[in-house]
C-alpha cells in the first residue's frame, strides 16, 4: 500500500490534477466528504487529507509515505527523515513580514513583539536581522494581533495581499517565495522505491501543465 498525504484547502484544490495526471483518482469527492481517508482507483493507493503539519508528522513517522505540503511548513518543520523530491508550482504566494499601514519605523532600542503560527523562521529570520523580538505563537488570525496591539508585526503566507489590506496592515520584508512540495519519507523510498518512483515521476511530468 501507498499511503499519500495532502494538505486540505487550496494546495489539495490545485493537487488533484497532479495526481490524476500519475493516474491517482480518489473514489469520492474529497470537497464533499468528511472523510479523513480515501480510497483511489488503484486498490494499493490510499490518500490521507491533513492540515499541513499533520502532513510532516505523518510522513516522518512513515504512516504516510509521500505527501504534498507548502514550503513554508517545510521551512518551519522540516527533518532528516524526509526528502522534498519536486516542486509542484502550485499554491504559489509569498512568506512576509507586515505591521500597521500608519505604523512608525522599527526602534532600535525596544523589543519588538511578532505574532506569527511560524515560530521556528520568525526567531531565524529576526535573528538574521540582528532585531531583538519576541515571537507570539498564534494558529490563525494572524492579521488581527497588531490590531489589538498583541503584537507590533506578524510574519504570515501573502497571496494578492487583500487580507493586510483589509485589516490596515502593509507587507514589509519578503522573507521567501512559497509553492508546494513532493515530500517522502527517506524509509519508504529506499522499500518502496520502484512503485514511488514511477508515481512521482508521473507527477513531477504534469507540473506546470495544469
Ligand atoms: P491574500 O490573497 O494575500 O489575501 O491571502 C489570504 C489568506 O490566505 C492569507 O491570510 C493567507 O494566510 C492565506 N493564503 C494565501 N496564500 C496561500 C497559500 N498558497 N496556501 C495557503 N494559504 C494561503
Amino acid at each position: 500500500m501507498i499511503t499519500i498525504a495532502l494538505t486540505k484547502g487550496r494546495i489539495l484544490k490545485d493537487t488533484l490534477p497532479l495526481l490524476a495526471a500519475a493516474d491517482i483518482v480518489p473514489e469520492e469527492n474529497i470537497a464533499e466528504s468528511r472523510k479523513l481517508v480515501f480510497s483511489t482507483n488503484h486498490d494499493d493507493v490510499q490518500l490521507l487529507v491533513l492540515r499541513g503539519i499533520d502532513v510532516l508528522t505523518y510522513i516522518r513517522y512513515g504512516a504516510a509515505d509521500l505527501g504534498v505540503v507548502g514550503k513554508d511548513m517545510l521551512m518551519e518543520d522540516g527533518g532528516d527523515e524526509l526528502y522534498e523530491l519536486h516542486d509542484l508550482a502550485i499554491a504559489r504566494c509569498r512568506l512576509m513580514t507586515a505591521r500597521q499601514t500608519q505604523q512608525v519605523e522599527r526602534s532600535a532600542q525596544s523589543r519588538l513583539k511578532v505574532a506569527t503560527k511560524y515560530v521556528n523562521i520568525a526567531q531565524r529570520f529576526y535573528a538574521e536581522k540582528g532585531i531583538q523580538a519576541d515571537i507570539i505563537k498564534l494558529y490563525g488570525g494572524m492579521e488581527l494581533a497588531p490590531i489589538m496591539n498583541l503584537a507590533d508585526e506578524i510574519v504570515d503566507i501573502v497571496d494578492t495581499g487583500k487580507t493586510l489590506v483589509a485589516n490596515g496592515l502593509e507587507p514589509v520584508d519578503f522573507i521567501a517565495d512559497i509553492s508546494s512540495r513532493l515530500v517522502v519519507n527517506k524509509a519508504s523510498m529506499k522499500v518502496k522505491y520502484d512503485q514511488l518512483k514511477s508515481l512521482t515521476d508521473l507527477i513531477a511530468s504534469a507540473v506546470g501543465d495544469n
